[in-house]
């Protein structure tokens, strides 16, 4: 998701108090930005927020954080957060490449990885965020047992990342080609922005969860 450039859209984020701008000296201590111990949830690549913040309303007991790379996206979530604080929900302007520098072994309990971006090219293959690249950092910063939803409506890329599972030291735990007809994976679904645009044009939804090997 790219909109427009907005002006001044780096420095508003740099100081609202809903954005980390010193994630790293957070690593292993998210808990204390918090000031609890709740679980930790994650999504990367999370856009403007939408499924993040109804996901922090209902479940108070788990603390999330939304990554996303560019500020004029994050722009849009902050600004929600201004009608509506979650005190469990904390935005990064952060490219998820280097995740590994922000928290620490073990101490994430679920990734969420939403419509991530396909880069179609296959010399850009391990940009994608489900990538056995992305997949051996994820492996360093998730919990034991722990998991990783991925939903896209793209089948490409979801075939692409069911081969980099394999591949990689994760188990697949379920998958569905047709998340809203599927009875059991659909249950509490929380739909992101581009969910509800492709849903409603008539595309199904992907969805794999995974779990690192012990
Ligand atoms: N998850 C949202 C949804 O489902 O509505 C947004 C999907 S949008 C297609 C993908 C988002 O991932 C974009 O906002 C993009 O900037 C972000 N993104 C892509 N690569 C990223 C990376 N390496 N680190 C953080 N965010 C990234």
């Amino acid at each position: 998701m790219r909109l427009r450039n907005i002006t001044g859209s780096r420095e508003l984020i740099a100081d609202s108090p809903f954005c980390i701008s010193n994630p790293e000296t957070y690593r292993g201590r998210w808990h204390e930005l918090f000031q609890n111990n709740h679980p930790l949830y994650i999504e990367i690549g999370m856009g403007k927020g939408q499924f993040l913040m109804e996901h922090a309303r209902r479940n108070p007991e788990i603390n999330y954080i939304g990554i996303e790379k560019y500020s004029s996206v994050l722009l849009r979530a902050v600004e929600k957060m201004e009608t509506e604080e979650l005190p469990n929900l904390r935005f990064i302007r952060f490219d998820a490449e280097y995740i590994t520098n922000i928290f620490d072994q073990g101490e994430i309990d679920r990734i969420y990885l939403n419509f991530s971006d396909p880069w179609p090219k296959d010399r850009h293959a391990k940009r994608r965020l489900t990538s056995r690249q992305f997949l051996a950092r994820y492996r360093e910063i998730l919990n034991a047992g722990k998991i990783i939803e991925f939903k896209t409506d793209n089948r490409p890329l979801f075939d692409f990342s069911l081969e980099e599972v394999k591949e990689s030291d994760y188990t697949l735990l379920a998958f569905t080609y047709d998340l809203h007809h599927d009875e059991e994976l659909c249950q509490g679904n929380i739909m992101t922005e581009y969910e509800e645009k492709f849903s409603s044009l008539g595309n199904p939804i992907h969805k794999m969860m995974v779990t690192p090997n012990a």
